[in-house]
């Protein structure tokens, strides 16, 4: 028996459903769930993660993998290379299989463990929109995703069906990755043990089916709809995939086929249970089977005079051309995503693309945005320090670095290779431009 204080009818339904597995489930609860990290791809080569930190291969995203070291304070994760993620939790979007190219919504996106592995698939072609309805929870997610260096991304603050009403049949691939009552949570979390109510579960469900339904509405003809959650209950899963077919008929559930996890009650879904190494994900996949209607009208941005000074900046800074169109938004230059995007009114956006400067004073300043999502040979001006050089440590204090005495200008700061930041040299010393509510604290 567990020291975990686990309410008794959570236990008589887990009893229910696992049978002869009950005991092996309870014992799950003596350890910690693995923690893991999920590669980068935008921002770090599999090989430089694997050579640096030596992390052990999950099976359930070719980027996931095992990891136990402290992360949080580490200059590659503070630059993106990886993301701190338990790995069964990259399940649903395995699952949900993005390819460049695809139009992709993640509905209930906050922190932003998922978008950012579709932003990785992706490989900055088509378009990742991540939305999170809790506005301070959306702020989260956006710092993730510039942190990240994702620059096809639209981030909205948006109830599931003011999107459902403004952009129908937009994407081809949509996640709904639900709130629930987060019994998978229970290993790590004991908040989550004493929010368990049987009414909880029935809540969450009610509230699930209702996001369902307005996601249903946003996938094209033949797209895909993928269901998630981190709960064992079945009227959160197999029971809420029945209703939501019943529902909405012009969707099929399509079997899933992953080398992990096992078949659910329905046969077609999928279950990581923590014998499983899983901490109660549950997925379901859906195709869509019928026509559209009321697909969103799409605006093609281009330039015009007011963006040449963005453009001049841009040609200062990088060595390259822009990955879409800059455009002055406001005090703000932004480099849009470089498809056609619908009528954003009625949405709350938080970001469309990636910041290049903004009105600092009577001044434009370069955006810690853009170089987060450069490479270091895409830049004019670049100091990069090993991993564990201390002045790493003293540049994400906020801290003024040395740095070699011909920088002059605008430099980004780099670790290994990926883009941290930036500052302004001169003299062989370089100005802090670390954004002040990312800084280490000691
Ligand atoms: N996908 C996220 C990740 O991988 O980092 C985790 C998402 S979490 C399981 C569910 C999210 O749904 C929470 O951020 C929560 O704020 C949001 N949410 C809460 N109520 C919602 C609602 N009515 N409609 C849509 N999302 C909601």
């Amino acid at each position: 028996m567990t020291d975990k204080n686990l309410p008794e009818k959570f236990l008589l339904r887990m009893k229910n459903m696992l049978g002869d597995e009950f005991e092996s489930f309870l014992k799950c609860f003596d350890s910690q769930p693995k923690k893991g990290i999920r590669l980068n791809t935008l921002k770090c080569s599999k090989e430089k993660l694997e050579s640096l930190l030596e992390p052990e291969k999950s099976p359930t995203s070719e980027l996931s993998y095992f990891y136990e070291g402290k992360v949080g304070a580490m200059p590659l994760h503070a630059a993106g290379a990886f993301y701190s993620q338990e790995p069964s939790a990259s399940s649903a979007v395995t699952v949900l299989d993005p390819k460049p190219g695809d139009y992709v919504l993640d509905m209930c996106a906050a922190p932003g463990g998922k978008s950012t592995q579709i932003a990785s698939l992706l490989n900055g072609e088509g378009l990742i929109w991540s939305n999170e309805v809790v506005k301070s929870r959306a702020n989260i997610l956006l710092s993730n995703m510039e942190r990240m260096g994702v620059r096809n991304a639209v981030i909205s603050s948006a109830y599931p069906n003011v999107l459902s009403k403004k952009l129908g049949g937009f994407f081809d691939k949509v996640l709904v990755d639900a709130p629930c009552s987060g019994e998978g949570m229970f290993r790590k979390n004991d908040e989550a043990i004493t929010e368990w109510s049987e009414e909880h579960v029935k809540s969450c469900a009610e509230r699930q089916l209702e996001i369902m339904r307005s996601a249903a509405n946003l996938v094209k003809k033949d797209g895909i709809l993928v269901y998630s959650t981190c709960t064992f209950s079945m009227e959160e899963n197999e029971e809420l995939v029945k209703k939501f077919l019943e529902a909405c008929p012009e969707y099929l559930q399509e079997e899933i086929n992953v080398p992990f996890g096992r078949k659910a009650f329905d046969n077609k879904s999928l279950r990581l249970f923590p014998m499983d190494e899983g901490e109660g994900h549950f997925v379901a996949k859906f195709r869509r089977t019928a026509d559209n209607f009321e697909y969103p009208r799409l605006t093609e941005y281009k330039e015009d005079k007011k963006d040449l000074e963005g453009q001049k900046l841009f040609k200062e800074l990088f060595n390259i051309k822009p990955w879409g169109v800059i455009k002055n938004i406001g005090d703000k230059f932004i480099i849009m995503p470089k498809d056609k995007l619908p009528d954003f009114k009625g949405i709350t956006i938080l970001r469309a693309g990636v910041i290049l400067s903004e009105l600092v004073g009577k001044h434009t300043e370069p955006h810690h945005s853009v170089f987060a999502a450069v490479k270091p040979c895409e830049v004019k001006m670049n100091a990069d320090f090993k991993d564990g050089d201390e002045n790493l440590h003293k540049y994400l204090k906020g801290e003024e670095i040395e740095v070699d005495e011909n920088f002059k200008g605008y430099t980004l700061v780099s670790v290994e290779g990926v883009a941290l930041g930036f500052g302004k040299a001169s003299g062989g010393r370089l100005k802090n431009k670390y954004p002040k509510g990312l800084r280490l604290i000691n």
